[in-house]
């Protein structure tokens, strides 16, 4: 099928709308994402596409019946930096046009940095913690999402390159943990951990939106030394 086509039966199966019609309305909504000549590339195919105007159509795509919320799944996923800068850029500006908020599903860091207020950092099937964006780049408190902080590459002054990885592997969720998902691969473990689920936790002195789901939360449990520093492992 052609791109407009792809488009353009969206509009015909949920808003009931003519071929003609549909194919107009599809024209304006690549237009609206930025394609040129967006007459000429409705008539085309997607082999024809690159990867960023694919994605562009692909979002074209989604906003054909004005959704109030748009869910994207690694949307810049395999699209070199340049284009995926683009894309950011183009979705950041139709959320406000369009009014609607996005709910943005992606593994990298630098992505939700840029495009998040509210962020759910997510392990094994669960939200293990979730606050504004500065409450998980900046007051982080579960140890997953210390160890993806950890995990980001990063140039230091010296030139080296450092990334130290969460070592182990996510949990068989065929045969999912009795307790914390994330006991096996975390340097804070305790005995605690291993059979009993932790609680969702409001975190003190932070926005009242920020949980972590941690027995380190709880108030009987040893104190760490500064949690959020790179490397730290020390308890009281
Ligand atoms: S509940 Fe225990 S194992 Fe799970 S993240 Fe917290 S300290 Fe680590």
């Amino acid at each position: 099928m052609t791109i407009g086509d792809q488009i353009s039966e969206t509009l015909m199966v949920h808003r009931g709308m003519s071929y003609t019609d549909a194919s107009r309305r599809a024209v304006e909504l690549l237009d609206k994402t930025k394609i040129a000549e967006a007459a000429k590339r409705a008539k085309q195919y997607p082999f024809e596409f690159s990867g960023g105007m694919l994605q562009r159509a692909m979002i074209a795509q989604s906003l054909a019946c004005n959704p109030s919320v748009l869910m994207a799944d690694e949307p810049t996923t395999a699209l070199d930096v340049t284009i995926q800068a683009q894309i950011l850029e183009l979705m950041a500006e139709l959320q406000r046009t369009e009014n609607m908020s996005i709910i943005l599903i992606t593994h990298d860091l630098a992505v939700v940095a840029r495009m998040a207020d509210q962020v759910a950092v997510m392990y094994a099937g669960q939200i293990v913690e979730s606050g504004s964006v500065d409450d998980i780049f900046y007051r982080s408190s579960h140890p997953y999402t210390l160890g993806l902080k950890e995990a980001m590459p990063t140039n230091k002054r010296d030139g080296k390159k450092t990334l130290t990885p969460i070592l182990g592997s996510p949990p068989d969720l065929f045969h999912p943990p009795t307790g914390c998902g994330y006991f096996a691969r975390c340097p804070y473990a305790m005995a605690v951990c291993e059979h009993h689920q932790p609680a969702e936790h409001h975190l003190t002195g932070s926005d009242a939106e920020h949980q972590a789901r941690c027995w380190l939360q709880h108030e009987g449990a040893p104190h760490i030394k500064a949690l959020n520093q790179p490397g730290a492992d020390q308890r009281d």
